[in-house]
């Protein structure tokens, strides 16, 4: 839609008629009109370095021309049918993930949004093992719905107290902020696996469904559970008869480099597999893939109008094709390290960055106000944030306390895009602390 109504007057439309709920960042909300690769432009015209791809999501850049053609070329020929039929796009779609996706898991139901995914999940879960408690992990995310809000825990993201019972949480694999040594070691990974155990054990009635977990917890700031941690959890929900349920609704498709999905770097296989964002470059598609058994569990009847529609699969697949092409693992290891080297030096100018963690392009800072007390530094992130506007380099904001910067830019990223989005996010840096001073 190409528009020229004002910017005052959009955003007091906004104001208007959009839930209040939805909160664009900034006081004066930046609206964007079109954006290319990593090339995002606003409505004064002015042009940004976009190094959060529309919350991880734009994974091989803006507008990605073979998407743009399978999607044009769908959408003139067989626009929707709903579930009813079936289609071969659906079918292309499901099979490539099969193909990509981490162990036995092959058989997938299609959505439209991350939330509805994650609650196919926990559906399919508690139907195969006829139980209904789910451990979460503190620090989650997993969305907006009255399930997934529950399921979420971080109260910012609970309009209401618990809504749907049966969730409970263990303690978030949180190497910076561990609570039982500092710094953290891999001896902790017992004593978070511990905690899921004593979960399983004091706040269920011993026969949970599933665990459930992002393999980097998204919202919660990039937080990378340490080397082990999967295996360990893994062994202890199939203990209890559990299945593992992993989110990658963040992490997959090339994100963390190396692998197609984040999981892998643990080397584990889940039983249930979550994804959404990157999967159709911003093609609305929400993905549950399962084992063939636990997807054969699910005999009631149930149907998503809209889910594998045949626009959001073509997208899908020329995604697939691209990341392949592109082979975007490999690029995000790559980008990743440059990406990470970057951020490093920053934190040895700037004190107030606490930590530096991710994987791959999945990369975070987070700011305290002192690095020996760790006390989160909201505040700073809140100006850092406006600095990177006036930078014109997009981020991310995250953290329980708001206090973590996160990036997450195209798969696609050249490496002198790279460079210039560091040195951008550098000078922001600068004037994040000199806002502080004075
Ligand atoms: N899981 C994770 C890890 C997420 O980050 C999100 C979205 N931020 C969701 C689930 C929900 O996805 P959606 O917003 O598409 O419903």
């Amino acid at each position: 839609m190409h528009t020229a109504v004002p910017h005052a007057t959009l955003l007091a439309e906004q104001h208007k008629y959009v839930f209040p709920a939805v909160k664009p960042y900034f006081p004066d909300p930046l609206v964007l009109k079109e954006a290319h690769g990593v090339r995002a432009r606003d409505d004064r015209d002015v042009e940004y370095l976009d190094l959060f791809a529309g919350i991880l999501t734009t994974g091989v850049g803006h507008c990605h021309p073979a998407v743009v053609d399978a999607v044009r070329e769908q959408v003139g020929r067989l626009g929707h049918t709903s579930t009813l039929y079936v289609t071969e796009p659906q079918i292309e779609a499901a099979k490539r993930l099969a193909a990509i996706a981490p162990g036995a898991l092959q058989k997938t139901f299609f959505t439209n949004s991350g939330t509805e995914a994650i609650e196919t999940a926990i559906m399919t879960a508690r139907l195969y093992t006829g139980r209904t408690e789910i451990v979460a992990l503190r620090l989650a995310y997993h969305g907006r719905s009255l399930m997934a809000t529950s399921l979420t825990a971080h109260s910012p993201w609970r309009p209401l107290a618990s809504p749907v019972a049966g969730f409970t949480h263990a303690l978030s694999p949180y190497p910076y902020r561990c609570p039982f040594k500092q710094p953290c070691d891999d001896g902790c990974v017992e004593r978070f696996a511990s905690d899921v155990e004593e979960v399983i054990r004091t706040t269920t009635n011993g026969r949970p469904a599933a665990f459930i977990a992002e393999t980097i917890q998204g919202v919660g700031g990039y937080i990378v559970p340490p080397h082990g941690y999967f295996q360990r959890v893994a062994e202890i929900i199939r203990s209890y008869g559990g299945l593992l349920i992993i989110d990658e609704v963040q992490a997959g498709f090339g994100r963390t480099g190396e692998h197609w999905f984040g999981i892998e770097h643990w080397g584990v296989e889940p039983d249930i597999m979550v994804m959404a964002k990157g999967i159709a470059s911003g093609l609305p598609v929400g993905a549950t893939i399962a084992r063939a058994d636990v997807a054969d569990a699910w005999t009631a009847k149930t149907i998503s109008t809209f889910g594998g529609n045949p626009i959001s699969m073509a997208a899908m697949v020329a995604t697939l094709d691209v990341m392949r092409e592109e082979n975007v693992p490999a690029r995000a290891t790559a980008r990743g390290a440059q990406l990470r080297a970057g951020l490093e030096a920053l934190a040895e100018r700037f004190p107030w960055i606490g930590d530096v963690r991710g994987m791959g392009l999945m990369r975070a800072v987070e700011l305290v106000r002192d690095p020996r007390t760790k006390e989160p530094d909201g505040k700073r992130a809140a100006a850092l944030l406006s600095a990177t506007r006036e930078e014109r380099v997009l981020v991310g904001l995250g953290g329980l306390f708001g206090n973590v910067i996160r990036i997450g830019p195209s798969m696609l990223i050249t490496e002198e895009e790279m460079a210039e989005g560091i040195a951008r996010f550098g000078r922001a840096c600068e004037r994040a602390d000199r806002a502080a001073v004075a």
